[in-house]
């Protein structure tokens, strides 16, 4: 049971109230037939809140989702907003909520429902049923550490640099995620870094194999390069469980991960801060992998899925429900086997349908699978 457990929505803009509205239905439906209730508060952000309050992200919203036991996330952005200064541009209050709720493990599936197989650019038999989930520091490393900057030499020429930097902490803490992951799933995690070219990636072995041999039973582990990890994605990626490596190599890795899956508008993920230690919570914030669509905004095209799957996340990691995030999966997987489909991911012979659609045949799959 889940009474009592807040929930922030901030749909954003473009698409994102579009396929947040869809997935609010499910939500209705799990909180009517499966107990799984929330205390739901809404809220704006991006390009809405700053149209509403003249920034993407007001003190209030923060707040509310700082207290919220999880944020389900839309997407932000559109052309409107381009000539904005940099610190109202909508993003700002995505990377905002994500720095401020210190979110440094960012959690990217990657799963491929037998009846999207053939979206896939590899062949079906490589892909068909593939479920990895790769696990990025999403707070340290190369994007934010110093000293980095451009600067002009002796000779008039300039340099640009960045610096990797990880401390032992930082691994440590993403190492525990990793771990904790891979024992709910099929206990295999692979550690990713350059060890073999970088000191920031001795570190990260070194560190790795120690909180292993400390704080890792039930799991097995074993460190690849990133180069060749990257090689192994495309070649045979069905022989991961748990990725885990740091934020530029995640960067990447996730992205090609990804499109082992073929559509963008089935992509959820989710970003988890650290547990506070009084009070047990950690907090954590789910969103599509998609943006804001602009060009399909306000056209009832855009799939909801990718959100959906961003919801029956946030019931496994925020709240272990994995039975009722196992049931709406169910459900997702009968619908695509019937032949349903939004444009993104249409195939020949398949049935065409708008967003609403695609929700009342989820929830009539709900339905059947539920005996309601
Ligand atoms: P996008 O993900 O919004 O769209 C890329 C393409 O995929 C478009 O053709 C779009 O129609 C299609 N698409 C995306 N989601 C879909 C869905 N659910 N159903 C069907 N088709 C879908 O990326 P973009 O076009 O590069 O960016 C558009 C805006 O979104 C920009 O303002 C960008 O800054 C913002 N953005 C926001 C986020 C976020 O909020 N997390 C992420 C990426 C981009």
């Amino acid at each position: 049971m889940a009474a009592n457990k807040k929930l922030l929505v901030l749909p954003g803009d473009g698409i994102g109230p579009e396929v947040m509205r869809e997935v609010l239905r499910v939500v209705d439906w799990m909180a009517k037939h499966r107990a799984v209730g929330f205390d739901l508060q809404e809220g704006l952000v991006g390009g809405a809140a700053f149209d509403a309050h003249g920034t993407p992200l007001t003190d209030e919203t923060m707040a509310d989702a700082a207290a919220a036991d999880a944020v389900l996330f839309g997407a932000v952005g559109g052309p409107q907003y381009d000539s904005l200064p940099f610190e109202q541009k909508p993003e700002r209050g995505l990377l905002q909520l994500r720095k401020e709720m210190d979110l440094f493990a960012n959690l990217r599936p990657a799963i491929v429902f037998d009846a999207m197989a053939d979206s896939s650019s590899l062949k079906r038999d490589l892909v068909a049923g593939l479920d990895i989930l790769i696990l990025r520091e999403l707070t340290g490393g190369i994007y934010f550490a110093q000293p980095r900057g451009i600067d002009e030499m002796a000779d008039g020429s300039r340099k640009g640099y960045d610096t990797n930097l990880y401390t032992t902490p930082e691994i440590e803490r993403v190492g525990r995620v990793a771990f904790d992951l891979a024992r709910k799933r099929q206990g295999r995690l692979t550690s990713v870094e350059k060890a073999n070219v970088m000191m920031s990636g001795v570190l990260w072995r070194e560190t790795m194999t120690a909180l292993h041999a400390a704080e890792g039973d039930g799991v097995e582990m074993s460190h690849m390069y990133a180069d060749n990890c990257a090689m192994q994605l495309v070649r045979n990626p069905k022989q991961f469980d748990v990725i885990v490596t740091d934020n530029l190599f995640g960067d990447i890795l996730s992205d090609c991960a990804a499109m082992l899956t073929g559509s963008l508008g089935m992509l959820p993920s989710a970003s988890l801060g650290a547990i506070d230690e009084t009070t047990g919570k950690r907090h954590a914030l789910y969103e599509p992998v998609h943006g804001s669509a602009p060009d399909i905004a306000g056209q009832g095209l855009a799939n909801p899925l990718a959100e959906l799957l961003s919801y029956t996340m946030l019931l496994r990691y925020s709240f272990d429900m994995n039975e009722d995030a196992d049931l709406i999966e169910q459900a997702v997987q009968n619908v695509l086997n019937s032949g349903i489909r939004t444009a993104d991911i249409m195939q020949d012979g398949m049935a065409r349908v708008s967003s609403t659609v695609m929700m009342d045949s989820v929830l009539k799959e709900l339905n059947k699978l539920a005996g309601v």
